[in-house]
């Protein structure tokens, strides 16, 4: 596989430190607020990665972090008259409803900063002892200039840096550049410095070192990551162990409105779970994977329809099941089919740099295909071995590739909530009992309406069958038994 390297600028091949094992890391959110889709972009983004990596046949320990100490939770607290620990609470669970939603999968490890206090003092010592960090009243900071890689990841120079950063003035500090690794702040955490609490980088390089060791393989996040945040990381853990950080550092693309970066001091955003009452998660997944993670997507109501659109064609055929319910004939059927194996087409494209437009694409190819011989079937009225095999190993290869890219098949198959509740209005009509799982009230209802058939009820038979084609099902009758599908 290839990926593109922040570090070296270069699209590379992918060759982890320990062969058949990734190690990877990604800067999770600062838990202040409900997330937004730039948020749900990288969690996307990385969990592709995630999904495909094992997919490949690594063995992957993913760790993603959450920050639930910082000035912007402290605001909140105050703001809203609860303490930092109940606004950090509250929001990690917001976001984990996101992730679920997005069918995000779980990274092995989410650990949280306060759980990592002690961890984090004694990184910050080692350190001071290298030299590499100094104290001045209560504040730790990180020696720039003792640092001679500084710049390498963002390509500045220090002067550029001085120069180009809005570097805060600070007495305290030896060099502007230098950041904390521990601010003074009573009523914290105790430290050998006093009360205070951890500067932002310091957590990231010491739940790498805590939970993957001193070199991992892939460390992901967003663009405006690189500098300082990321640029910081390197410096602390390089600085201590002596040991390469990173291999690849993968950073994804912004999510922009009207050309200006989707973020909450622009209060241009649309949060997760706002997008979440419109459009469900697969078409919120499918629209931010339609770009490629490095190029900027734009966000727009307009574009997330066209992706609803676009989606909607892939799960029609998904959910298709009128080719399943033709007369199978033993006869030769004459046509031009034959099956065309994607899988490879699929995965070198996700293997270039995770291009997942492209992988669409051959999705799309897949949907055609199926396309085609389900309307010829269905203008035959039937089907016979040969053209079912094709049509399965079809059927076959649009599940996994939908699984690779971490499309929640579950929800493509689940009724919408309001259909669900029309069917059991219907069925208390009808006088049957009410079953917990919608399939099995459906099964009543198709049950009760053969016992009318076999009575010679017909037309009450008919308007059953009526309700359900109105209500978006397909139902065919075979001898003996009846099929049906949502088509929606
Ligand atoms: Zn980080």
């Amino acid at each position: 596989m290839k990926l593109y390297n922040t570090l070296t600028q270069k699209k590379e091949e992918f060759k982890p430190l320990k062969e058949n094992q990734v190690k990877m890391y990604v800067c999770g959110p600062t838990v202040y607020d409900h997330a937004h889709l730039g948020h749900a972009r990288s969690a996307i983004t990385f969990d592709v990665l995630y999904r495909f990596l094992e997919f490949l046949g690594y063995k992957v320990t993913y760790v993603r972090n959450y920050t639930d100490i910082d000035d912007k939770i402290i605001k909140k607290a105050k703001e809203e008259g609860i303490s930092y620990k109940e606004v950090a609470e509250k929001y990690i669970k917001s976001y984990e409803e996101d992730m679920k939603a997005l069918n995000v999968k779980k990274p092995t490890y989410t650990p949280k900063v306060t759980d990592h206090i002690k961890d984090i003092i004694d990184f910050v010592k080692a350190l001071i002892e290298k030299g590499y960090a100094y104290e001045v009243d209560g504040d730790v900071y990180f020696r720039v200039s003792k640092f001679k890689d500084y710049g390498k990841l963002s390509k500045r120079s220090l002067e550029d840096m001085l120069k180009g950063a809005r570097v805060e003035i600070n007495e305290k500090k030896e060099n502007p550049l230098d950041f904390a690794l521990w601010k003074k702040d009573k009523g914290f955490f105790p430290s050998p410095w006093g009360e205070g609490r951890p500067g932002w980088h310091i957590e990231c390089s010491t739940l790498v070192r805590k939970y993957l060791g001193d070199t991992i393989d892939i460390h992901g996040g967003g663009l405006d990551l690189i500098f300082p945040h990321h640029e910081n990381e390197i410096a602390q853990s390089e600085a201590l162990t002596g040991k390469p950080f990173v291999l690849y550092w993968v950073h994804n693309g912004f999510v922009m409105v009207n050309k200006e970066k989707m973020s909450k001091s622009l209060k241009n955003f649309w949060t997760i779970k706002d997008a979440l009452k419109e459009y469900e998660g697969n078409v919120l997944r499918y629209f931010l994977i339609s770009v490629h993670y490095r190029t900027p997507i734009d966000f727009s109501k307009e574009n997330l329809n066209q992706a609803k659109q676009a989606f909607k064609k892939i799960k029609n055929v998904y959910l298709d099941k009128a080719f399943e319910f033709l007369p199978l004939t033993k006869k030769e059927i004459k046509n031009n089919f034959e099956y065309i194996d994607y899988k490879k087409e699929f995965i070198e494209a996700l293997k270039d740099d995770l291009n997942t437009p492209k992988a669409l694409s051959v999705i799309f190819k897949v949907v055609d295909k199926l396309n085609e011989i389900i309307s010829f079937g269905i203008s035959k009225r039937k089907r016979n071995e040969y053209l079912t095999n094709i049509y399965e190993k079809y059927k076959k290869d649009l599940k996994l590739f939908l699984e690779i890219l971490g499309f929640n098949l579950k929800e493509l198959e689940k009724l919408p909530s309001h259909i669900e509740k029309e069917i059991r209005n219907f069925a208390n009509l009808l006088g049957l009992e009410d079953k917990e799982d919608i399939s099995m009230v459906l099964e009543e209802i198709l049950n009760y309406r053969n016992r009318l058939r076999k009575e010679k009820k017909f037309e009450e038979a008919d308007k059953i069958r009526e309700k359900l084609e109105n209500l978006g099902f397909v139902i065919k009758d075979f001898p003996g038994k009846t099929l049906y599908y949502f088509k929606g």
